[in-house]
């Protein structure tokens, strides 16, 4: 049971939650990932140094914009491929900067899609052989059997895979996969993972270093079951005391119109790329 993760809301509710662009209409950004040296700097002291030592004018640059992403780590935007190659050369060579700053290309983040429905009893093995058999867009090479969630249907659950950029575009046009008598219907997976012991994001339970907290008010102690307390999202809060934010918090750790968890899809979509 290890493999099923607790299902959080519905697709719908992700796809809400974000200032949507279909996959196929998203264009690739020309980023460069930007990263302290020292795992204690805040990506706020990081915009600052690139701001302070950064001159655009004189590399003849466009900067789109300067994105805090995780600790310690910020995304700039240029308006071309050019632009983004002199800023990475120039953060990795000027003195002031790559003393304390690292500058990389993002990698690249193969693409997820959820297949709705699969009978809860078949092998993960017997899925990836159902579908390349009947779905010719699928070569088992370049797909991955991920993991399950739950179905609300009794008896089904949905599998998550990974696929090459040019089958997940080719699914998300077929729109269904073949699967036996069925037809599964699937969709772009993009689902920020949270701990579900200290309800943070980007690490499961087993490996997290924090304590665990009640989903519903974020006090460490209890669980929901045993809450009385008003729901207050300990990630929101948590960023707003950290970077001075306003982000409404009267929500539970799991909510679907959570603003940590719009940053942290963000941050998958900026981290995948959807170029073609
Ligand atoms: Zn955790
Ligand atoms: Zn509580
Ligand atoms: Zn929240």
């Amino acid at each position: 049971m290890s493999q099923v993760q607790r299902a959080l809301p519905p697709p719908t509710s992700f796809s809400e939650a974000v200032t949507w662009v279909p996959a196929n209409k998203r264009k690739a950004k020309n980023v460069s990932l930007v990263f302290a040296r020292n795992k204690d700097t805040f990506s706020e002291e990081v915009k600052e140094t690139i701001q302070k030592v950064l001159a655009p004018s004189k590399l003849n640059v466009g900067i789109r914009n300067i994105k805090k992403l995780a600790k310690g780590e910020v995304a700039i935007e240029c308006d071309s491929a050019k632009d983004t190659e002199k800023i990475l050369k120039e953060i990795n060579s000027n003195t002031g900067l790559n003393n304390v700053l690292d500058a990389k290309k993002p990698t690249k983040k193969l693409h997820r899609i959820v297949m709705y429905d699969i009978e809860y009893t078949i092998p993960k093995e017997e899925v990836l052989e159902t579908i390349t058999s009947q779905n010719e867009e699928l070569k088992s090479q370049d797909i991955k059997i991920l993991f399950k969630l739950r179905s609300k249907q009794a008896g089904k659950c949905h599998w998550i895979v990974e696929t090459q950029q040019k089958t997940f575009h080719a699914l998300l046009r077929k729109k269904i996969i073949f699967f036996e008598c069925q037809r599964l219907s699937l969709r772009e997976f993009l689902r920020p993972t949270r701990c579900y012991k200290g309800n943070k994001f980007e690490h499961i339970s087993p490996n997290c270093p924090n304590a665990e907290s009640c989903p519903q008010c974020g006090e460490e102690g209890h669980k929901t079951a045993d809450c009385a307390q008003a729901a207050k999202c300990i990630n929101c809060s948590e960023a707003n005391g950290k970077f001075n934010l306003d982000y409404d918090t009267n929500h539970t750790a799991s909510g679907p119109c959570c603003s940590s968890l719009k940053h942290e899809i963000e941050k998958l979509i900026s981290r995948t790329n959807y170029g073609r």
